[in-house]
Order: structure tokens, then C-alpha cells, then sequence
């Protein structure tokens, strides 16, 4: 039986950098903190591979390391003069190319092998080597735009590896679905006016990039319909979630007919995300991975791919991928998550619950108007 593969490299965790406490920038009245800067620090991905490794669910999965995305790869998105500066300081002492976005000397090479563990992952599934699989990315990649990184992201992961698949004549229609809590502004930009690759982001409404991710935002030209941005206002839990993948995201899906399924997987739509105001469990990931593996059998043959995004709770991350990856395994290990019992008590009341499936039967219509649901 295949098994689901789990590409890492330990030097993705050594990308860092910048001078933030949490999402303010150090200096003025901003005291640095003592313990490291950025909120995208190593230890949420590196605490999720430790975990596997201490569970015993590692020797059940293929771990694999992978090449670094080549210049070719990365320049079907992103043009030359972009790639020249950050390689150009990367050589140098690092710094910062865009919005929130730190990196130390070396950061290109460590950013090009982040987005090589998404593309082997992508082009093995695509070769039926796995099952599935996940890349534990890092750093990020959906806010990304070709010229301007963002967020945290310096490599659009996601589209290099799409690009290479199709390159590589492996693959023609894809389906992008970005549950992470931000709004994936990158992959859209990316996708906007193409109709061979579908993107949906599920996220809290209006929190980053603010004033992007709006449902209206459906796709340009060609791609008209392709595009479905799904927010979800502040305190949006367990049942908003899955009441909105089962109405909007599965019957996209469904529609669009992927030869493969994406899923840029943050989890910070945790409850106890420093982030975001959502409340998620690792229960919501664990239903929500359930339900795109179902799409992805019913649909294009099981073939499933996850790119790690966000989730910057060091405490919670580890148990939701811990979640995601028994589940996409089919293992019999199924760890407790201490943060659950507190999950259950913070879900929205009936009243509130009420107000979010309103919300989304709303956009149920709006998706139906523009054809992404038939
Ligand atoms: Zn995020």
C-alpha cells in the first residue's frame, strides 16, 4: 500500500530573522523581546516534526528531503530582477524585500528549497510514488506576489511548484484550496485571469492583507469563476468551518474537476493563534482534511498535496499537523490535544452559529450567480 510521504529539511528552520515583537516592528516605544523576534519563528514546524518523531507516526510516513527549486522554477514566477535583488542580499547579511518579510544571509537558498519540498511532493503525487503528501515548507509562500514578498512569504511555494507540474506536462487543471486564517492575495494575484487552476481561500475576514480577500474578487477574464474567496468575520469556530467547506468549498470543487487538490495548510485559525481571533481545533483540521481526501477520491484519484503555510501557536500547531497527517495516513495513532477540551467550550453559541451559516448561505447564491458552483 502507498504510503503518505512528508518532505522537511531541518535548514528551513534555520530562515530567519527581522527585529518584530509579534507583528509590531522593534524600536520606539516597542521593546524588543527576549526571546527571539518574528512570530514566524522555526520552533511551530520544527515542535510538529518532533512530535511525529515522538508519537512513532514519522516511521509510518516516507520522510523525505528534496532538491532546491531551480532558477527555471522559480522564474516561471517571479521575474529576474526580483530574484537578482533578494539573491543579491541574501549573499550579502540578509534584510527585508517587502512588507514583514526578514531574512538572514543565505535566506534565498533557504526559500528556494522551502518552495523544492512543495514541488517534489507535488510531482510525486503526480507520479502515484504516494499516497499523498505534505511539505513542511517554511518559509511561507501565499501572500507572495512575482515581484513584491509579503507576509512572511518571499516564494510563491505553491505556483512554482503548479508551474513546474504543468512544465513538466504532468498535470493541467488544479485546485488551490487555502484554509490558512490569512487571505491567500499571492496564489489569487497569481490565478486571477486563469482558468486551469482554481483558487479558494477560506479566511477571517479583513485581517491580512487588510482590504483583500472580498467574495466579489471571482477571477478576470478567462479566469471569471475561478476564483473563490470565502471570509469569515472574527470568532468563526468548528461549525462555520465545516458548514462552509461542505456548502461552497466540496461543491466547487465538484465543479471545477481537478486533476489534483493543493491545500496551502496554515492552522492558524487555531483558537489560541496569536494571529488571528478564530476558533479552530485540530478536530476542524482533522474534518476538514477527512472531507478533502474524500473530494480528492471522488474526483482525481486520492491525489492530494498540503504546502504548510501559517499557525504560529507553538503550543496548538503541532497537534493540528499531528491531526492532518494521521488522518491523511489512515494511522491508528491518534493523539489527544490538550488544547481540545478548551476548544469545545469556546465554540460560538446557537444564536452566533445561526449568524455564520446565514452568512455562507449568502454566499452561496453569490458563487452560483458567477457559475464556481453549479
Ligand atoms: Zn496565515
Amino acid at each position: 500500500m502507498l504510503k503518505t510521504a512528508f518532505f522537511w529539511n531541518e535548514r528551513c528552520f534555520w530562515h530567519g530573522g527581522g527585529h518584530y515583537a509579534s507583528i509590531a516592528p522593534v524600536g520606539g516605544m516597542v521593546q524588543p523581546l527576549a526571546a527571539g523576534g518574528s512570530p514566524e519563528n522555526p520552533e511551530t514546524k520544527r515542535r510538529l516534526k518532533s512530535l511525529l518523531d515522538v508519537s512513532g507516526l514519522a516511521k509510518e510516513l516516507e520522510m523525505l528531503d528534496a532538491e532546491t527549486a531551480s532558477y527555471e522554477d522559480l522564474n516561471r514566477i517571479h521575474p529576474a530582477s526580483y530574484l537578482e535583488e533578494f539573491k543579491g542580499m541574501s549573499d550579502a547579511n540578509g534584510g527585508e524585500l517587502g512588507l514583514r518579510t526578514p531574512f538572514l544571509k543565505g535566506g534565498y537558498e533557504i526559500s528556494a528549497l522551502s518552495a523544492g519540498l512543495v514541488k517534489a511532493a507535488l510531482l510525486d503525487v503526480l507520479d502515484g510514488k504516494y499516497k499523498n503528501a505534505y511539505a513542511l515548507s517554511r518559509p511561507p509562500g501565499h501572500h507572495c506576489l512575482p515581484d513584491y514578498p509579503n507576509g512572511f512569504c518571499l516564494l510563491a511555494n505553491i505556483p512554482i511548484a503548479i508551474e513546474a507540474a504543468i512544465a513538466a506536462k504532468k498535470v493541467q487543471r488544479v485546485a488551490v484550496v487555502d484554509w490558512d486564517v490569512h487571505h491567500g492575495n499571492g496564489t489569487e494575484a497569481i490565478y486571477l485571469e486563469r482558468d486551469d487552476v482554481l483558487t479558494i481561500s477560506l479566511h477571517q475576514e479583513n485581517n491580512y492583507p487588510p482590504d483583500s480577500g472580498a467574495i466579489e474578487t471571482i477571477g478576470e477574464g478567462d479566469g471569471r469563476g475561478h476564483n473563490m474567496n470565502i471570509p469569515l468575520p472574527p470568532g468563526a469556530g468548528h461549525d462555520a468551518y465545516i458548514y462552509a467547506f461542505d456548502t461552497l468549498v466540496l461543491p466547487a470543487l465538484e465543479n471545477f474537476k481537478p486533476d489534483v487538490i493543493v491545500v496551502a495548510c496554515g492552522f492558524d485559525a487555531s483558537l489560541i493563534d496569536p494571529l488571528s481571533r478564530m476558533l479552530a481545533s485540530s478536530y476542524t483540521f482533522r474534518e476538514m482534511t477527512i472531507k478533502i481526501m474524500q473530494a480528492a477520491d471522488d474526483l482525481c484519484d486520492g491525489k492530494l498535496v498540503m504546502a504548510h503555510e501559517g499557525g504560529y501557536s507553538e503550543v496548538h500547531v503541532p497537534f493540528c499537523g499531528h491531526a492532518v497527517l494521521e488522518t491523511m495516513s489512515g494511522s491508528k495513532i491518534c493523539l489527544d490535544d490538550p488544547i481540545e477540551p478548551r476548544a469545545k467550550y469556546s465554540q460560538p453559541n446557537a444564536r452566533f452559529s445561526g449568524y455564520y451559516r446565514d452568512l455562507i448561505d449568502e454566499y452561496l447564491e453569490h458563487f452560483k450567480s458567477v457559475n464556481t458552483i453549479s
